[in-house]
């Protein structure tokens, strides 16, 4: 990597009010590891978005909805930090963006449609990610430009990223989004507690709520159907990233109740997401893709 854009990384690292600021070899190479998750992460979601002409949003879940909000957020978040000069701050903050709300929550999560899902999905998936691409790019663009403009190059080699003129669209905050979908993440974490290193995909996961609860009623959006009370391929299955979730809604528990089950399952051979009977079928969303091709 070019040394003059790792020194830029480090100096905006420790841009604090702080008198002595130390270099060493070890503080350059994590300058190093931190531009490089960055370039990564920008490469990654070029290849993805692939298409151009493709890139419609039709049909967003709440996820793409929780993200959206989150660009939003991150956004504004990073110019105040510019205005008062904490690129420290500015560098931490994309740090953790990228690995969790990025790479962790969406990223992870939509693999499987992204991969194996239909046009609509697939379409539906690019749009978000591009906005993804687009707020990394004009949020570390002040400090590692030279990385950014490289990266555009792939995406549009017309024009240089700074001529473009964007910004996050204000209307993609989205309160209820980010509250369902962080109550999804708060089950997500206890299942992963309860499931150990299994595969989630062979996981069948039961709720137990009141059923007054507003929780319970955000979970029952995200799976889909509010009378449909398991399901295999809801949005809540797609964030737990597990085969089956069942919600029970009950008039007496108190607080939540989470059963985990483990499933001795033969999965799908294309998309290893669904359940099939033997090894050599696939499942039928995928019967379905393959179809339309
Ligand atoms: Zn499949």
């Amino acid at each position: 990597m070019l040394n003059f854009i790792l020194f830029r990384w480090w100096v905006a690292s420790h841009c604090a009010q702080n008198m002595t600021i130390t270099v060493s070899k070890k503080l350059m190479q994590q300058a190093a590891d931190s531009v490089n998750k960055i370039r990564a992460t920008l490469r990654y979601l070029n290849g993805v978005i692939d298409d151009k002409s493709e890139i419609l949003n039709d049909k967003s879940t709440f996820l793409d909805r929780y993200i959206l909000s989150a660009l939003v957020k991150h956004e504004n978040e990073i110019w105040k930090l510019y205005d008062t000069y904490e690129y420290h701050r500015v560098v931490t903050n994309t740090q953790n963006f990228v690995a969790n709300h990025i790479s962790a929550i969406y990223l992870h999560t939509i693999k499987d449609r992204l991969y194996c899902g239909d046009n609509v999905d697939i379409r539906n998936i690019r749009f978000t990610l591009l906005n993804c691409y687009k707020v990394l790019c004009s949020t570390v663009w002040p400090i590692i430009p030279f990385l950014v403009e490289e990266s555009w190059q792939y995406y549009d080699p017309k024009r240089a990223f700074h001529q473009q003129n964007f910004t996050a669209d204000p209307v993609w905050k989205d309160v209820d989004a980010e509250k369902t979908v962080g109550v999804a993440l708060e089950i997500k974490r206890i299942v992963n507690q309860k499931a150990g290193s299994a595969n989630s995909f062979n996981l069948e996961v039961e709720i137990l709520y009141n059923k007054n609860n507003e929780e319970m009623q955000m979970l029952r959006l995200l799976q889909g159907d509010e009378a449909k009370v398991s399901s295999n391929n809801s949005e809540l299955c797609e964030i737990l990233q597990v085969q089956r979730v069942s919600l029970q809604p009950s008039n007496h528990v108190d607080s939540t109740n989470i059963n985990v089950k483990k499933l001795e399952l033969t999965l799908c051979a294309r998309c290893r997401r669904f359940a099939v009977d033997n090894a050599d079928c696939v499942c039928e969303r995928c019967a379905l893709v393959l179809a339309n091709r």
